[in-house]
This record gives structure tokens, sequence and C-alpha cells, in this order.
């Protein structure tokens, strides 16, 4: 990307969909549509700045190293991550819901180490672990409500929104880990050499999130 443009790293689906009347209001509207166009670079109606559209998993990565100025991400996978050479200077209020410990009602330990399965497994292993808790840990990459339905584990650390799917599936939240949101980051370099635009774009973003509540 060239020197002066400003590159914002999106992922599709609800963050997408939600972060662009924040973008629009501070002044910034793609030409194409990701769930449309296969096109990965987003033009934008100002020159200077384009969007990049990536897996949500991947945007602390592209912002850490400075192949995105800014991002926004949900705060659970900020955490997965670490945020090694991330600012983050907003929180943007959107994608709201909470990470929880669930399982069935009756869940007890089945004697030995809790099992837990989770695609959350730095998160779940620094809970845990603050705890003083050993716990076993089963990586999965989706569908986690499964496991504990079918011994696969005898709990699960998830995203909870309204708490239907878990409901759907006979389970229920036992304990709350962290209350998330998408954030605004910044890569640190960025913040510097691109200070003017960067603090810019913070302010107006602010700015149309402060309008909402
Ligand atoms: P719900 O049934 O409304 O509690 O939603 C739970 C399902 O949606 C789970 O599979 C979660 O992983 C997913 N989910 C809920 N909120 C979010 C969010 N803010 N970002 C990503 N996934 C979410």
């Amino acid at each position: 990307m060239p020197e002066q443009t400003l590159t914002i790293a999106l992922s599709k689906g609800r963050i997408y969909k939600d972060t662009l009347p924040l973008l629009a209001e501070a002044g910034i509207e793609p030409k194409d549509d990701p769930e449309t166009s296969r096109k990965l670079i987003l033009d934008t109606n100002r020159d200077d700045v384009k969007l990049v559209v990536i897996r949500a998993t991947d945007v602390p990565t592209y912002v850490q190293y400075g192949a995105a100025d800014v991002g926004v991400s949900g705060k659970d996978v900020l955490m997965e991550h670490g945020g090694d050479g991330l600012y983050e200077p907003l929180d943007l209020n959107i994608a709201r819901c909470r990470l929880m410990v669930a399982g069935r009602p009756e869940a007890g330990t089945r004697g030995g180490r809790l099992r837990v399965a989770t695609k959350f497994v730095n998160i779940t292993r620094r809970y845990y672990a603050e705890q003083g808790k050993q716990v076993e840990i089963i990586k999965l990459y989706g569908s986690m409500e499964l496991a504990p339905l079918v011994g696969l584990s005898d709990c699960i650390v998830d995203l909870v929104d309204t708490g239907n799917t878990l409901k759907a599936n006979g389970l229920v939240p036992l304990e709350h880990i962290a209350d998330i949101s998408s954030r605004l980051v910044v890569n640190k370099a960025a913040m510097k050499m691109k200070s003017a635009r960067v603090k810019r774009l913070i302010k107006d973003l602010d700015a149309a999130v402060a309008r909402r509540v």
C-alpha cells in the first residue's frame, strides 16, 4: 500500500455490518460490498482510505505487522491474540456479548481434571490458571456447544449473546469471564507516522459512538 494510504482492516459479517454506519459518520464509505464482491481490498469514497476484509482472527495480526494501520476487532479476538504491537484506543460498543463458561445444568466434574472445549485456548488457560486450576483444554474451531453433549468435554468457553444457542442445546451459562465488544485497534508505528489521520479517525469514530448512546 502506498505510504499515504490509510488501511483499515475489518472482518465480514457482524463487525462489518455494525462498523459501516460508524465509518460513514466519519466520512468513509466503501465503493464495493464485501458480501457480493470478491475483492479483498475495497476502495472507498476517499482515495487515501482502503478497507481490507479478512477473517476476524487475522485482524490483530494485520494491524500488529502494519499491513493495516487500524482495524476493528472483537475483544475476545484481542484477548486471545494477546494485543502485542497494538494500541486499543476506542471501544466501538458494537457486537456486544459475553464470554462465558457454559455446560450442562448438572455439570460436575467426572473426577480428574476438568475438560474444557473452546476455540479460545489462551483465554481459557489464563482464566483457570488465575484460579490455580489445572484443566485440560480441547481446541475446537466451531460448534463448541456440541462438545458437552457428546461427552467430549465437561464444559465450554464460548461467546453468548441472547443465550438461545445454549438453551437450544440444553446448556446453561455457568461463569462469566468477560464482557465483549468490538474495539478500534491501531498499529503502534502508524499512530506515530500517520498520527494526524489516525487521531482524526479516532476522534470521528468516538463522536459517532457517543451519538449512539
Ligand atoms: P446466542 O445464541 O445469541 O447466545 O449467540 C451465541 C452464538 O453466536 C455462539 O455461537 C457465539 O459464538 C456467536 N456469537 C454471539 N455473539 C457474538 C459476537 N459478538 N461475535 C461473534 N460471535 C458471536
